[in-house]
């Protein structure tokens, strides 16, 4: 008994010993995020050049977004251009079907007509005054016309579904290229998606890290410019002594307070934050 006491007391000292042993000496230094005065004490230098960083993973994330961003419109194209084909095959089916049920009908009454006539033609045979004859023989003609109008309708009708035929196989055609299309499209996208995906959210993650090392002012106005501009552009470099962002001129006299990295200067034109190109690690 008391063994087993003293056992499960060493056991529990252990413990206690291997939890101060892991325990950090002070665990907040190390994972505390960076706060207000650490990120303003950075130099104007290293504010710039942890801000163009965070430009080329922004604008990397931008590059899979565009990547991606016209697939899905794609394939919600290609599905709704073949749910409507499928509509309109249908619908031409059934149209189809009609036409078909007509003809059918067209051929009973000219059966029902010669059935008539015939019928009209043995009563001829035993008229029993002019009257009768000129009633049968108008009856007869009269169905022979019947029989004639159907005939007309039947080419008629015979000439829409041939046409009607043809543009069904069209469809089908059309139907079958787009559906290819589509699977493809979808496999595409499929395999971006994943592809990317990982990437993506590796890109956020370092850029979230990034941001928390930017002045929240400074770092407000980059996004602010960024989301006006067209390209997604910042900050961007010195490029033959005009602006990388909207290509216009910068004066000298700019490009030199630029060089010397004491304050974050901005393009007169299109307001990006502009960093040298030395700065920014560019040719
Ligand atoms: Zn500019």
């Amino acid at each position: 008994m008391a063994k087993k006491e003293q056992s499960a007391e060493q056991k529990e000292q252990k413990k206690k010993k291997a939890v101060e042993q892991t325990a950090p000496e002070s665990p907040k230094t190390g994972v505390r995020p960076k706060d207000k005065s650490e990120t303003t004490d950075l130099s104007i230098e290293q504010k710039l050049k942890n801000l163009y960083s965070l430009q080329l993973m922004l604008s990397e994330i931008d590059k899979i977004k565009t990547l991606r961003g016209e697939l899905p419109y794609e394939v919600q194209d290609l599905e709704d251009e073949v749910a409507g084909l499928q509509t309109r095959i249908h619908n031409f089916q059934a149209d189809l079907k009609e036409l078909e049920n007509t003809v059918g009908q067209q051929r009973i009454k000219i059966t029902d007509s010669t059935n008539l006539v015939e019928k009209y033609k043995t009563q001829l045979d035993n008229v029993r005054n002019n009257r009768e004859f000129d009633s049968l023989s108008k009856e007869i003609e009269y169905q022979g016309l019947e029989i004639e109008l159907a005939e007309k309708r039947i080419r008629e009708f015979t000439a829409d579904v041939k046409l009607l035929t043809e543009e069904i196989q069209k469809c089908k055609t059309f139907y079958d290229d787009r559906k290819i299309d589509l699977k493809s499209k979808k496999e595409e996208l499929t395999e971006i998606v994943s592809e990317t995906k990982i990437q993506e959210e590796q890109l956020r993650e370092k850029a979230k890290q990034l941001e928390a090392t930017i002045e929240p002012r400074l770092l407000a106005s980059f996004k602010r410019i960024r989301k006006s501009a067209r390209n997604g552009l910042g900050i961007v470099t010195i490029q033959r002594d005009a602006c990388g962002g909207c290509f216009n001129k910068i004066p000298p006299q700019r490009q030199m307070d630029i060089k010397l990295r004491k304050k974050t200067i901005v393009c007169e034109h299109c307001g990006r934050i502009l960093i040298d190109s030395e700065l920014a690690g560019v040719e």
